[in-house]
């Protein structure tokens, strides 16, 4: 079994949707993705946090068996996001974003990290995705996320990230942000040409689309009757697919399209709660029992 180092932002959300409001939830990138990634294999985690940030949450990282030596504590407020989702829940509006201790942080990883061979870099300014992976030694699969605030904002940045990259990770719209095209499969094709080997297309309830050298691979959704907040949903996506691919014998290759379908469970069952509510109370038995469902459901 090999470990997964995560790097992003380690945050405070509010979450507002039309039914209930919840403030100052563990949130971040980082946060839901090394959740997920732990259910799999151990966990590597960078972020930085300020005063404000509850010894709860640095417990919850703990109970999850993720290892907080990267995790940075600096005077100043933790990042902070605020989100409103309208009634049909796959629109949101951000309300807020406060950087706090984010703003020009510099992430140090420790020398115990280094050697990690599962990299994500999980949402958040690409310098600091650059600076995490200038430190890393020889990874065997490096996989980004990102969003259109660094498509809009620091796109050079990002491009040149991107050739450093195995996997690209974007949903359709920043698909179509990044390239122009909004063909999902024209916009994928733009987006190999930007030197990923693969790209990962998020479609929310509709799943994800994996496209390789000579491979379209598309996973259904988990179908949810209740949709609580689906917050972080594309961070444990990603989080739960490379927790799985560095959990399996044989090299990602091979194991690309099941850590796709595990990736989608663990995202099913961030939607259901608020922040990490559901997720955190999650096992690895729910897991497998609701991707064998899901693959009855989808077996032709
Ligand atoms: P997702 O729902 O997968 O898009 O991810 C939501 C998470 O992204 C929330 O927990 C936020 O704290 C985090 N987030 C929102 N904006 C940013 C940002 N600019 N940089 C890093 N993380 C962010």
């Amino acid at each position: 079994m090999s470990s997964v180092l995560v790097v992003g932002s380690t945050a405070l959300d509010s979450i507002k949707t039309p039914y209930q409001e919840n403030p100052r939830l563990l949130g971040g990138s980082a946060s839901h993705a090394a959740v997920a990634a732990g259910f799999f294999s151990p966990v590597n985690l960078v972020g930085v946090v300020g005063d404000d940030f509850p010894s709860e949450y640095v417990e919850l990282y703990k109970r999850h068996g993720i290892n907080i030596d990267g995790l940075e504590h600096k005077s100043g407020q933790t990042f902070h996001w605020s989100g409103e989702y309208e009634v049909n829940m796959n629109n949101r509006e951000t309300l807020s974003t406060i950087l706090g201790v984010i703003e020009g942080w510099q992430p140090k990883v420790p020398d115990s990290y280094k050697k990690t061979p599962y990299v994500l870099l999980a949402n958040m300014a690409p310098d600091v995705q650059h600076a995490v992976l200038d430190q890393m030694e020889n990874p065997e699969l490096v996989v980004a996320d990102t969003m259109d605030l660094w498509m809009n904002t620091t796109k050079d940045e990002l491009l040149r990230l991107i050739k450093r990259v195995d996997a690209l990770v974007v949903n359709d719209s920043e698909a179509q942000l990044l390239t122009g095209y909004d063909n999902v499969v024209v916009a994928t094709k733009k987006i190999h040409d930007l030197g990923p080997k693969y790209v990962i297309v998020k479609k929310g309830e509709h799943g994800a689309i994996l496209s390789g050298p000579n491979e379209l691979f598309i996973a259904p959704a988990y179908p949810l009757e209740k949709l609580v907040d689906p917050t972080g949903a594309g961070d444990s996506f990603v989080g739960g697919m490379m927790g799985y691919l560095a959990s399996r014998e044989g090299g990602h290759e091979k194991n690309l399209r099941k850590g796709i379908v595990y990736g989608t469970i663990v995202a099913s069952f961030c939607c259901e709660g608020f922040g990490l509510h559901r997720t955190g109370e999650v096992t690895g038995e729910m897991i497998e029992s609701r991707t064998q469902e899901l693959k009855k459901m989808s077996e032709w």
